[in-house]
């Protein structure tokens, strides 16, 4: 049950165009729907604006948690995470085949913490990618 109201969730959705706005994956072929995520979560004081709410997946939604930061596996250095609202995706990760790989500190921070190349995930792509769901634009 998403904590924000109907019409927003709905505006959330299109503005992804269905798809998680950390992993890309699309909603299409998933059992499950995705989640209206807080990026700045509720219990740190994130408002239910459209500003800042992400559609996310199951997966990512469950990894981020409450969480707004985490270690950069390459320094230790404690980095933010990926805010799909202040941040372009394509600046921090890109795509090897089927694996998201990053391209800096919070891409690292980020990949590592939501798990994006979970085996699980990499068989969504294939699958995705029969039908023309993948790569994502
Ligand atoms: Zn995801």
């Amino acid at each position: 049950m998403n904590p924000v109201g109907n019409e927003i969730a709905v505006a959330v959705e299109a503005r992804a165009q269905g798809r998680c706005e950390y992993c890309r994956m699309h909603q299409a072929l998933q059992g499950a729907t995705f989640h209206v995520e807080h990026i700045q979560p509720r219990s740190r004081g994130g408002s239910s604006e459209l500003h800042n709410l992400a559609w996310c997946c199951p997966s990512c939604n469950l990894h981020k948690s409450d969480r707004v930061e985490a270690p950069d596996p390459d320094t230790g250095r404690t980095v933010p995470l990926f805010n799909p609202r202040t941040q372009n995706w394509r600046e921090h990760f890109y795509w090897d085949r089927f694996r998201v790989m990053a391209r800096t500190p919070m891409g690292r921070a980020t990949l590592q913490t939501l798990d994006l190349n979970h085996p699980r995930r990499l068989l969504v792509r294939r699958a995705e990618a029969r039908f023309s769901l993948f790569p994502p634009e």
